[in-house]
């Protein structure tokens, strides 16, 4: 199976702060699957660093043109968040990528939680524009936390069997 992955988890120092989340398990997953590595945010035109955002809204409506997404000192980068989750959409129909796997808690790649727009560091549930479109055309979204079901030898483990 082809699954996008976000970039940062597979070590490419493309976050806001310049750095990444190498996360262990990529390696064991890419003998079972191709891996498409993908950064929405910097595939949106937004440079590395860059100032860190939140949703002002919930994602599926930031999608439908209500609500925005801000950086910490107010400039709105909706429009590259947009083209960032568009471009990934566009990449997983392209080469036929049934899964990703997302960062959790951006505002791109969340999947069950992202950041409550404040720049408080204060967690709400909810997605990333990026997760909810991909979720909305049907391709299954994992986190860094549970991405481990889709390694066939892990799967045992996982279920605690
Ligand atoms: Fe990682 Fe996604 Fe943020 Fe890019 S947008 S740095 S892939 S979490």
């Amino acid at each position: 199976m082809k699954i996008l992955v976000s970039a940062c988890l597979m070590g490419q120092k493309v976050r806001y702060d310049g750095k990444d989340r190498f996360t262990e398990g990529m390696e064991k997953l890419s003998q079972y699957h191709e891996l498409l590595p993908f950064c929405p945010e910097v595939s949106g035109g937004l440079p590395v660093p860059r100032e860190p955002a939140e949703l002002n809204g919930k994602a599926r409506d930031i999608l439908n043109g209500e609500g925005s997404i801000l950086t910490s000192s107010g400039n709105d980068v909706t429009a590259e968040f947009l083209e960032g989750a568009g471009k990934a959409l566009a990449l997983c129909l392209e080469k036929g990528a049934e899964a990703a796997i997302l960062k959790d808690g951006s505002p791109s790649c969340g999947s069950t939680y992202v950041y409550d727009g404040n720049h408080c560091g204060v967690k709400i549930p909810g997605m990333g524009v990026t997760a909810e479109l991909l979720t909305a055309n049907g391709i299954r979204v994992f986190s860094e936390k549970n991405f481990h079901e889709l390694i066939p030898e892990e799967c045992d483990y996982v279920r605690g069997e």
